[in-house]
């Protein structure tokens, strides 16, 4: 099919304002691949940034960077990158974070934190519109097995990859701690599930507690109800979990306090969510005399997409647990709204129909 020369997007022009327009479909560069979109994930970081609240978004954007497609228009040096063998039509996923691939970050494997990157639909234009532009190095091949809505939410899983095994190295038999059940928690607890740990994951909403459940966490915790401290200390002989995970951030910062109070004595807090107010108290004494790593996690280095693609290839993970709603493109303000303020009953909004307005 030729590329037409304009498409629908999702335009956010300013905080709090988004409708579908009709803008040009992006040029294509010489080493970049126009991907046609076929489904894009709704992140918690496009909530904040529709709301004028991520640091890195300016306007007008297209918002957009868990997505998957196929391959439209390949770019004229494509051919030249060693090991490239992208064709036209090809089931695709694409990376969010653009990397200049010279600068220090680049070259020692933490890509994540290139000083010159750019991330797609943050900084430059993303996947909730028909077409996306990604340079070659960003664009990966589903798997057979992987339909375009798990490829679009292997970028999530990549960040639950990303922090679980690379970052914590959660292993076998490890007791691994998650809190909050949401879209980042539930990529957390598939990614560590992967690797045989036992898993506590607790939230306030019961919906996606039974979620967890099924995704394979060990045991449930409903906030408010149970008493999470106590549960671990039961399971732990009274040490605390070996690896934690924070995942809901806040302005209060209650999560972080109690993540701190369940960790084990030398073990691994990971710093997922994000809080508004960029700094809370913590009982330092606990931390310091439990000798605790706390460690933060952003984003994904270069080779977590593909990761996570192999992961689903062999078919055990069953990324249906990791979204509960898709809604048409043409209604992505409707989709907004139920990812933010259904949270008992809608874990994760995927956008699709890319084609039908
Ligand atoms: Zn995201
Ligand atoms: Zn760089």
């Amino acid at each position: 099919m030729p590329v037409p020369s304009t498409m629908k997007a999702a335009v956010l022009s300013e905080p709090g304002k988004m409708s579908i327009e009709t803008i040009p479909v992006p040029n294509v560069g010489p080493y970049d691949v126009l991907i046609e979109v076929k489904a894009c994930g709704i992140c918690g970081s496009d909530i904040l940034g529709f709301h004028g609240q991520h640091p890195r978004i300016n306007y007008p954007r297209v918002l957009g960077h868990e997505f998957s497609g196929v391959v439209a228009a390949i770019g004229s040096d494509v051919k030249h990158v060693v090991g490239n063998d992208l064709k036209l039509g090809d089931r695709v996923a694409g990376g969010v974070h653009i990397r200049c691939g010279k600068c220090w970050a680049c070259r020692h494997e933490i890509s994540n934190h290139c000083e010159a990157g750019k991330d797609i639909g943050l900084s430059v234009n993303g996947g909730m519109a028909q077409y996306v532009l990604e340079p070659v190095e960003n664009v990966f091949k589903l798997p057979p097995n992987v339909n375009f809505i798990h490829g679009a939410l292997a970028e999530t899983l990549a960040v639950g990859y990303h922090a679980a095994r690379l970052i914590a190295k959660v292993g076998a038999g490890d007791i691994v701690v998650i809190i909050g059940a949401g879209p980042v928690g539930m990529n957390v607890l598939l990614a560590a599930k992967a690797s045989g740990a036992y898993i506590v994951i607790s939230d306030m909403y019961k919906g996606r507690l039974d979620i967890a459940k099924k995704a394979g966490a060990t045991r449930t915790v409903l906030a408010g109800e149970e008493d999470l401290k106590t549960i671990v200390k039961e399971i732990s002989h009274g040490r605390g979990a070996d690896k934690v995970f924070e995942t809901v951030g806040g302005a209060g910062g209650g999560t972080l306090r109690l993540a701190v109070e369940v960790t084990r004595p030398c073990g691994t807090l990971v710093i997922m969510g994000n809080n508004s107010k960029n700094s809370i108290d913590l009982p330092i004494t606990t931390f310091k005399e439990s000798e605790i790593t706390m460690i933060g996690s952003r984003g994904i280095p270069a080779d977590c997409l593909e990761r996570a693609l192999l992961i689903l290839a062999q078919g055990e993970i069953n990324l249906d647990l990791a979204y509960t709603n898709t809604v048409p493109l043409r209604d992505v303000n409707r989709g907004f709204e139920m990812f933010e303020n259904q949270k008992d009953s809608v874990l994760k909004v995927v956008l699709d129909q890319f084609d039908q307005f």
